[in-house]
């Protein structure tokens, strides 16, 4: 087993998938990020981008000749997280473990929330009609999940009433309530032997730096950040477009006050605006990277070993 964790972006583009010739260099699909580590396959979103790496798993299943199981954390429902996944071929195969986790909102459960979304007539399979084997649940700030061998596979552990195995070999992943998107969102800290990724997008920065958010991501070595808006776009200056303040949304200025204050290793620039072309989010990294030195913006395909 790899010792490595490989962290791989499938989609990164936020609101609505852009296809097109200003878009091949970042990617136009929605937001999708793969997580590897212990013989774990985690995946963080079903935008659009789960579509290919549904496509990859498919083909890795055939040549170890194992299932795919893969852990699944949805950082909420709105449409650009969620609308790969009907085209998610792994969830057709009657081999597939999935487990998904995710939060519950206005108190409707993960699974009424997906079934509602692949609806007749919206969509000709209802999600019952998937014939993997889907364990869902719920998760909030008070559970970690446990991920290994160690575990039986995956554990869901309440910190305050249960005792949580402290194995080396295990995955864990921790949960941030956030408020800082319409609705709320769940940003997500994964670790294993000591490394440890943030995914934090959906989110708008505050006034000095959003400081739960520092505090959750503390000397992470990668932070995925929302990134959608320049600040001319974010304060209204923008030609012919509103201001975006309060839509839950981060300036790449946002996201580096967090990365210094949490002094994490790397800052990933996330989830960009559909309205952007490639020279645009360059700009807006080259810009980053003097506030940030060690920040990029994600592009699909990008993948980190650590
Ligand atoms: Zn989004
Ligand atoms: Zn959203």
């Amino acid at each position: 087993m790899s010792d490595e964790m490989v962290v791989k972006f499938w989609g990164v583009r936020g609101s609505y998938p852009v296809p097109g010739a200003s878009t091949l260099r970042y990617g136009g699909n929605t937001p999708c990020v793969e997580l590897r580590a212990s013989g774990q396959t985690i995946i963080l979103d079903a935008g659009t981008g789960i579509i290919g790496l549904g496509s990859e798993l498919s083909r890795r299943s055939k040549e170890t000749g194992k299932p795919v199981v893969a852990t699944m954390l949805f950082s909420h429902m709105h449409h650009d997280h969620t609308q790969g996944f009907p085209f998610f071929t792994p969830a057709y195969n009657g081999s597939s473990i999935l487990y998904m986790f995710g939060p519950s909102i206005f108190e409707r459960n993960l699974k009424e929330l997906l079934d509602r979304a692949m609806l007749p007539p919206a969509f000709p399979v209802s999600l019952e009609e998937m014939n993997s084997l889907k364990v869902m649940r719920n998760i909030c700030e008070t559970d970690v999940v446990l991920l290994g061998e160690k575990v039986g596979g995956v554990a869901v552990r309440n910190i305050y009433h249960e005792s949580v195995e402290n194995d080396d070999s295990l995955v864990r992943i921790r949960t941030l309530r956030s408020y800082a998107h319409p609705d709320g969102v769940h940003t997500y800290r994964i670790e294993w032997k000591g490394r440890s990724v943030v995914y934090a997008t959906d989110t708008e920065g505050y006034v000095g730096g959003d400081q739960r958010l520092v505090a959750f991501s503390r000397g992470a070595d990668i932070l995925i950040h929302d990134a959608q808006y320049t600040e001319e776009h974010y304060l209204g200056r923008r030609p012919g477009a509103p201001a975006t303040q309060g839509w839950g949304h981060s300036t790449a200025a946002m996201a580096c006050e967090v990365a210094k204050q949490a002094q994490v290793k790397q800052l990933i620039l996330f989830h960009h605006e559909p309205l952007y072309d490639d020279d645009t989010i360059a700009q807006i990294e080259e810009a980053a990277r003097r506030a940030f030195p060690n920040t990029i913006s994600a592009h699909e395909g990008l993948e980190i070993r650590l």
